[in-house]
């Protein structure tokens, strides 16, 4: 068993609310959400972060951000969104399986916390 969260969640150990599931990506909402929409975007291939799916696959890393654009349309985003990589401590990843975050439904201050 994967002591990774989130390949617990695509391999189906862990319940999670999913919006979409492909091959090589899952979609699923935040257990914690930070918009009225947050949804998180994986690859079902475990990679660290995004430097490293891009590096060993630029072509999933591709397809993965296309898919987090197919979640924003499929969740009625047409105002915007906003897309996230946190990476490593500074950038806040509390899970180490690359993940981005979905997040709309309202409008988003800048800069982030
Ligand atoms: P990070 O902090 O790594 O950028 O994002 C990890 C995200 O995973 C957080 O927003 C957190 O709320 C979410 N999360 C943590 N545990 C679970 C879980 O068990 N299920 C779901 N659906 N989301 C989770
Ligand atoms: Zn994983």
């Amino acid at each position: 068993m994967s002591e990774c969260l989130f390949c617990r969640i695509v391999g189906g150990e862990i319940p999670a609310a999913e919006v979409m599931r492909t091959s090589e990506v899952v979609a699923f909402w935040d257990i914690s959400p930070q918009a009225p929409t947050h949804v998180l975007v994986v690859p079902t291939t475990h990679y660290d972060d995004a430097m490293a799916m891009s590096s060993a696959d630029p072509d999933l890393a591709g397809r993965l951000l296309r898919a987090a654009g197919e979640v924003a349309n499929s969740q009625g985003l047409d105002a915007g969104y906003r897309i996230v990589f946190n990476t490593g401590d500074d950038g806040g990843q509390s899970v180490r399986h690359v993940h981005a975050h979905v997040l709309g439904g309202r409008a988003m201050s800048w800069p982030p916390g």
